[in-house]
């Protein structure tokens, strides 16, 4: 099929409906029949979440009007029998009644919208230049970062680029800064306790950050940023030009918290370079109907997890210390998932549409987060390329290979090509460290390549931790308190404690919320030997349990007495971004 005219228009005239009225004008057509097809999935967002659900109404009219005949092929696909009209003209609405980064919402108060929950893409079309109008609601305006024409139109090279531009619409605040002559834009929905100023200037100093970082070879013209501010948010979303973020509205007076905002800003904007840029071969253009699968997570998002952090401590928005504390908790998390030793990164990565993207009881016992270990492994050849070339090559050298090679060039690379990278800026082979820590499931040296920067890696269980241990996760449930998840090898596996039973009583005394579970741990010695009345599928059971003793959950990275000036050197030029 040669390419074809295809404009979309999206209204939303009563927004409280949460319908999007959306119109696809087609032309050039030659078949006798067009397939349209919503997504399946998100780029970016690893589970299949079948958008075309949410569609309805669904017309399609000759240029006359008439209406033309179309079935439903399957789950995503709209057949229109052309009966031969050379254009068509396609209408139907989405209900947008979810607020993620990842989906549309659309209220009274605004309008949002990710691409890919909201525009059907002709099938077999999707390289072909696509043009967008936005009809906002009376009085609302409108922030996407598509470029638009002096008719108001707003044009993308291809559906990819129309589905890859998230769009605010209402009366959101709007703020503006520069940064190397590009502008950046942020559209701000939602109030609570922040303060744009601070906000504003934190982010411009991230943005700087990172684009240095990539020697200031900015890959766009212009960058929207999209902040949600709601209850309990937390969640983002990278484009490539543009990024949603949700954040919960009163996390930005807490210092911790606010920190927690600022890495969440610095992941989603270095995924402009890493991930949509420096990505792997099957990403982009994108296949829709389908999962996408890599076994690269654990360097697409690890990566990113790693370099957040230190981002927001190299751009100087947070001390040294804070940042080891942080790290600290990273790794005490790493070691208490038991997961770690089931299944390998790479595997992780693999499986994301059914591990990590689904979580349940039994993820921890069965998983490890691509993110926290591949986060753990970039810290691992940083150390390592670090030490070895005596402070001369980092893995700020490996993402700057990509980059030159791959990201800017717009391609990607298979996992073959990014080890050869990786290989040529470290001069040597990593065949051992992908056996053990990427393909394999090998306890991760890490206090040993912490000494190698003067630090001391001290694992303890925290003052405020009982020292008897169950080995589950609890629930309160009005009155009651009921079993979340049992961890694997835990006194509570041992002793056939299950996920969801409800516990009941211990040691014949009624549990009337979690933290009394806690003062009777507290209480109790490891070796003890405790009763509990549990309901299991609306049976009375009875377990007696001997407590274990609880594992490390803490971990300090604090500056070894004795380490060597070369090793202050080195920990100094990772910590400030200096190679
Ligand atoms: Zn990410």
């Amino acid at each position: 099929m040669h390419d074809l005219t295809i404009a979309y228009t999206i209204a939303m005239p009563e927004p409280w409906t949460h319908e999007y009225h959306v119109r696809i004008d087609i032309e050039g057509i030659t078949g006798d029949t067009l397939d349209l097809a919503m997504p399946v999935w998100t780029p970016g967002s690893y589970l299949v979440r079948e958008f075309g659900r949410h569609v309805s109404r669904f017309t399609a009219l000759a240029p006359d009007g008439t209406p033309l005949h179309w079935e439903r092929v399957d789950k995503a696909t709209w057949r229109v029998h052309t009966g031969g009209q050379t254009a068509v003209s396609v209408r139907y609405r989405v209900y947008a009644f979810e607020w993620t980064v990842r989906t549309s919402h659309l209220t009274s108060e605004h309008g949002y919208f990710n691409g890919t929950s909201v525009f059907m893409y002709v099938v077999g079309q999707t390289q072909t230049p696509v043009s967008l109008r936005i009809h906002p609601y009376e009085g609302w305006r409108v922030s996407i970062a598509l470029p638009q024409d002096e008719e108001g139109r707003y044009h993308a090279r291809s559906y990819d680029e129309l589905a890859d531009s998230p769009a605010e619409i209402g009366t959101h605040r709007l703020f503006r800064f520069e940064v190397q002559g590009r502008p950046h834009e942020i559209a701000l929905f939602g109030h609570g306790n922040e303060e744009p100023d601070r906000l504003v200037a934190d982010i411009q100093r991230i943005v700087e950050t990172v684009a240095a970082f990539f020697k200031n070879d900015i890959p766009y013209e212009r960058y929207l940023f999209i902040i949600h501010l709601g209850d309990g948010l937390r969640g983002g979303l990278e484009h490539r030009n543009a990024t949603t973020i949700a954040v919960d509205r009163w996390a930005f007076q807490d210092e911790a918290r606010y920190t927690d905002v600022l890495r969440l800003v610095a992941h989603e904007f270095f995924h402009t370079w890493h991930v949509k840029r420096i990505r792997p071969h099957n990403f982009d253009p994108f296949d829709y109907s389908r999962e996408v699968y890599t076994p690269l997570l654990w360097v697409m998002e690890g990566f990113t997890a790693y370099y957040d952090a230190l981002f927001v401590r190299r751009a100087g928005l947070t001390s040294p210390e804070a940042y080891l504390d942080y790290l600290g908790t990273r790794i005490a998390n790493y070691l208490n998932i038991p997961g770690r030793h089931e299944m390998s990164v790479a595997e992780s990565s693999l499986l994301a549409w059914i591990k990590l993207y689904r979580r349940d009881e039994n993820t921890d016992n069965s998983t490890v987060s691509y993110y926290l270990k591949g986060s753990l492994l970039a810290l691992l050849l940083d150390i390592d390329l670090r030490v070895q070339s005596q402070g001369r090559r980092s893995l700020d050298d490996v993402e700057w290979a990509l980059w030159e090679r791959y990201g800017r060039r717009d391609r990607g690379f298979t996992p073959d090509e990014f080890r050869a990278v990786l290989e040529e800026v470290g001069g040597r082979s990593y065949e051992a460290f992908f056996a053990r820590y990427v393909e394999g499931t090998d306890e991760l040296p890490l206090a040993e390549a912490l000494r190698a920067l003067g630090l001391h890696l001290h694992l303890e269980v925290d003052a405020g931790t009982p020292r008897a241990w169950l080995g589950v996760e609890l629930r309160e449930e009005a009155n009651t308190v009921r079993i979340a998840s049992v961890r694997r090898d835990s006194p509570a596996a041992h002793h056939d404690i299950n996920a969801n039973d409800l516990l009941l009583a211990w040691n014949g005394f009624y549990v009337r919320d979690t933290a009394f579970v806690r003062e009777r741990l507290r209480e109790s010695q490891p070796g003890d030997v405790v009763r509990l009345h549990l309901v299991r599928d609306g049976r009375l059971i009875e377990r007696q349990v001997v407590l274990g003793e609880t594992p490390p959950n803490r971990a300090t990275l604090r500056p070894a007495e004795d380490a060597t000036p070369e090793q202050q050197a080195l920990l100094h030029a990772w910590l400030e971004g200096l190679s």
